[in-house]
């Protein structure tokens, strides 16, 4: 531990087939809102840890698989109350290790709670459809059988309600898994399993393993007898476990990855709602939401008034300590994350945008020991091979992009190799059609900010930004895979499509 560091107050452990496990080496968990302070320590996990775990769960899904879905279903509604019994603590927990604003963290608390709320639910929907033979006799039904072993693999910035949008319908479903929390946020992934336990899941169903994603993320990820990986990340690592899927002979994958999500201010546009929208898009969270807008893609007749006015209102919203009353957002996760962001900064002007706000470091002294940068605003006309308006920053970093009309507007939103959100600020519902028609998206929005997902609905984006399989409602497809069961009821056989039984007695 380094020197002027506080006592550590969490002592993490690994949850491996009903036993929490110490592990040999450690990691630190500092506050990165002051980097100073040392939250905790928490296992350093291996593949050995992965490998115990993985067994851990297969040997615990044959009798999991077989319980009943509605009995499944009960253990999350005894979840929700234990939530909802918590969610002081885990909104403080949550924004103290992540950064995220205790407003905000205790939103993420309930969408994780909403995200029980619905899996308890459909526990008494149907599995399956039961659909007509040609041959009268025969009735044929469409039947979800789980997959196996899924291993649920976290980033930090979600670091509650994503894993819930991936254990709920695994488990769900008759599933075990694996949940490895990303090693900036291990003690909210802690809190979730320590819930999960007091709720009744039975040993072996849940388990937990933490460390770095390289180590005992990569090991679960490679493990063959995991039958799915569920992914939130980064396109890089994401794009790493769909090698590592398609390399094997049954592992499938979910991945939800990066964005370079956009506004797109249209010329009949009321301005103080784009400006809202774009305000919370791109600044909200510290930039740091996968949905979180790099781009405001804005009408050429409105430029002047719209950056006035951004630039103005984004002057104003205070980026503190996440317990900070009126705090608007809460700093970066840690240096490498600021280092990437001001390094993005730094080109937008080498790709000679007109920056229009600038507020760099923030470091008085309220600050100065947290990983906290202000907006970074600028104008940028389209142009082929401009890196700042394409990539993903995951930072407090806008792109003012100017367009004289909506096909143009298309061609800059669909501009980029991610395809994850979208939201269209116009009066003209002719308009917001064609928008919502032509982008590339996987999450569109109507007159509201290009965030704010609700659990009810599929999650997950297209290009770079997803692998087809989206997350939240949707991931019951990724855990689930569809037999197909036909019963006869008559004394004989007859075969479909009109096929002689030739070895049947005359
Ligand atoms: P990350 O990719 O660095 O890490 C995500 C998880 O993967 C962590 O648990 C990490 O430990 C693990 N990991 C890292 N390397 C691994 C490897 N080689 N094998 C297996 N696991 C490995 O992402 P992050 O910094 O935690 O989160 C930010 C990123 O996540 C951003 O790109 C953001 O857009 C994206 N994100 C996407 C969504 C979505 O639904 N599309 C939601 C939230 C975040």
């Amino acid at each position: 531990m380094t020197q002027g560091t506080k006592t550590s107050q969490w002592i993490g452990r690994q949850f491996i087939n009903g036993d929490w496990r110490e592990a040999a080496a450690t990691l630190e968990n500092r506050n990165p809102a002051n980097f100073a302070e040392v939250l905790g320590l928490f296992p350093r996990g291996t593949a050995a840890d992965a490998a115990a775990a993985v067994a851990a769960a297969r040997k615990a899904f044959p009798a999991w698989r077989r319980t009943s879905r509605i009995k499944r279903g009960e253990l999350f509604d005894r979840l929700a109350a234990l939530i909802r019994r918590d969610v002081d603590k885990l909104a403080a927990t949550l924004a103290r290790e992540s950064g995220k604003i205790v407003d905000e963290a205790r939103a993420e608390v309930v969408e994780g709670l909403h995200m029980v709320q619905y899996v308890c639910g459909t526990a008494r929907q149907p599995i399956g459809d039961c659909v007509a033979s040609e041959i009268a006799g025969k009735d044929l039904y469409v039947r979800r059988k789980p997959r196996g072993v899924v291993a649920v693999i976290t980033p930090w910035n979600f670091p509650f309600a994503v894993p819930l949008w991936m254990l709920g319908p695994s488990l769900l479903e008759g599933n075990t898994v694996v949940f490895k929390p990303s090693d900036e946020t291990p003690e909210i992934g802690t809190q979730l399993v320590e819930l999960m336990i007091e709720a009744g899941f039975p040993a072996g169903t849940v388990n937990l393993v933490h460390g770095l994603g390289e180590e005992v993320g990569d090991a679960l990820a490679r493990h063959d007898d995991v039958d799915v990986v569920c992914f939130t990340g980064s396109y890089e690592v994401g794009s790493h476990i769909r090698k590592l899927a398609a390399a094997s002979d049954h592992k499938t994958c979910a991945c939800e990855m990066g964005s370079k999500s956009a506004v797109i201010v249209c010329e009949d546009a009321r301005l103080d709602l784009a400006v809202d929208a774009a305000l919370l898009s791109a600044f909200k969270t510290t930039g740091q939401r996968c949905v979180s807008a790099g781009r405001a893609i804005v009408h050429r007749s409105l430029l002047a008034k719209f950056e006035a006015e951004l630039c103005e209102r984004a002057k104003s919203l205070v980026f503190a300590d996440p317990f900070t009353k009126g705090a608007f957002a809460g700093p970066l996760i840690n240096q490498s994350s600021v280092d990437k962001v001001l390094r993005y900064n730094a080109l937008a002007r080498e790709e000679m945008a007109k920056v229009l706000l600038d507020s760099g470091r923030l470091d008085d002294d309220s600050r100065k020991h947290g990983y906290f940068v202000g907006p970074f605003i600028y104008r940028q006309e389209h142009a082929p091979g401009l890196r700042t308006i394409r990539e993903e920053v995951f930072g407090p970093h806008l792109a003012v992009i100017p367009f004289d009309d909506d096909e143009q507007a298309v061609r800059i939103y669909n501009d980029t190799r991610y395809g994850l959100s979208m939201a269209v600020v116009t009066e003209d519902y002719r308009r917001w059609r064609f928008y919502r028609d032509e982008c590339d998206y996987g999450m569109g929005y109507v007159n509201l900010p290009c965030i704010g997902a609700e659990v009810h609905l599929p999650f997950g984006g297209v290009k770079r930004s997803g692998n087809g399989q989206p997350s939240a409602a949707a991931l019951i497809d990724s855990v689930t895979h569809k037999t197909s069961f036909t019963v006869n009821h008559e004394l004989g056989i007859t075969m479909a499509q009109g096929m002689t039984a030739g070895a049947q007695k005359q």
